[in-house]
């Protein structure tokens, strides 16, 4: 799936599925789900919080990204990353320039002359790497567990992130969407990012205890009938 002007983001591999999650879940209980109520007790884990039994569940995804984005996205430390070497290898070549902008093309233009006039040089790749930008594209493999996932893409498909992180953030969703084994993983995790991004756009404190306020009065109001 294309990202931005030359990034890329791929699903590799995955591990588990709706069903895997209630397993995992109705262990502690001895008690069977029946197929009809998949749906509303994945929707209940998600909600409540009740998150390890999606830890069963693993992805790995290629992604290729300007370092900036990268950057923001390994954050996130429950995942585990393989990234492409700019010590062994010339690096990808390939530069975040979403207008086509003429003066960041020329900058990198010249970054590119000044890499390779340093190799001629002899000097070691490790060095000549350090006179590119924050726009130079890397790949990697990031792999994550969908708990962990889930706070990813809260956090990452948030208006507050950076929108080139954020778009690969909804790209993840949109390939987890494609996958009908977690249908009804993806769909209760779509309402609970929602609502944690709901509440973290209130920024005073008053709100914020004006929002707790409405939930207590709401479920008081709900236990009198
Ligand atoms: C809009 C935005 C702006 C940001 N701006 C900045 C910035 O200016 N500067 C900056 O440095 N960062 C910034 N960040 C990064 C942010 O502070 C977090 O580092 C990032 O979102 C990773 O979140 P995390 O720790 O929940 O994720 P992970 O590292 O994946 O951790 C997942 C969860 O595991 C637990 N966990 C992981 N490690 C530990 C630990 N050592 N101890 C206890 N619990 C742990 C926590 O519950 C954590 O929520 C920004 C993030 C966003 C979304």
């Amino acid at each position: 799936m294309k990202v931005l002007d030359k990034g890329k983001l791929e699903l590799i591999d995955f591990m588990g599925s709706d069903e895997k999650v209630i397993s995992m879940a109705t262990i502690s209980t001895d008690k069977e789900i029946v197929k009809e109520r998949y749906e509303s007790f994945i929707y209940s884990l998600v909600m409540k919080g009740h998150h390890v039994p999606f830890e069963h569940c693993q992805f790995t995804f290629y992604i290729k990204a300007p370092i900036f984005v990268l950057r923001q996205l390994m954050r996130y430390r429950t995942g585990s990353y393989s990234e492409r070497s700019m010590r062994y290898t010339e690096g990808l070549a390939d530069f975040y320039n979403p207008d086509s902008n003429q003066a960041i093309e020329k900058l990198n233009d010249n970054e590119c002359d000044l890499y390779y006039d340093l190799r001629k040089e002899r000097n070691k790749k490790e060095m000549a790497r350090i006179v590119y930008s924050l726009n130079i594209y890397s790949e990697l493999y990031m792999t994550i567990d969908l708990r962990n996932l889930i706070n990813f893409l809260s956090f990452r498909t948030d208006k507050h992130t950076q929108k080139e992180s954020r778009e690969y953030a909804n790209k993840i969703i949109e390939i987890l969407e494609q996958y009908n084994c977690f249908k009804y993983s993806v769909k209760a995790i779509k309402d609970y990012i929602k609502l944690y991004q709901h509440i973290r756009s209130f920024h005073t404190e008053k709100d914020l205890k004006n929002i707790y306020r409405m939930m207590i009065d709401y479920k008081n109001n709900k236990g009198e009938k």
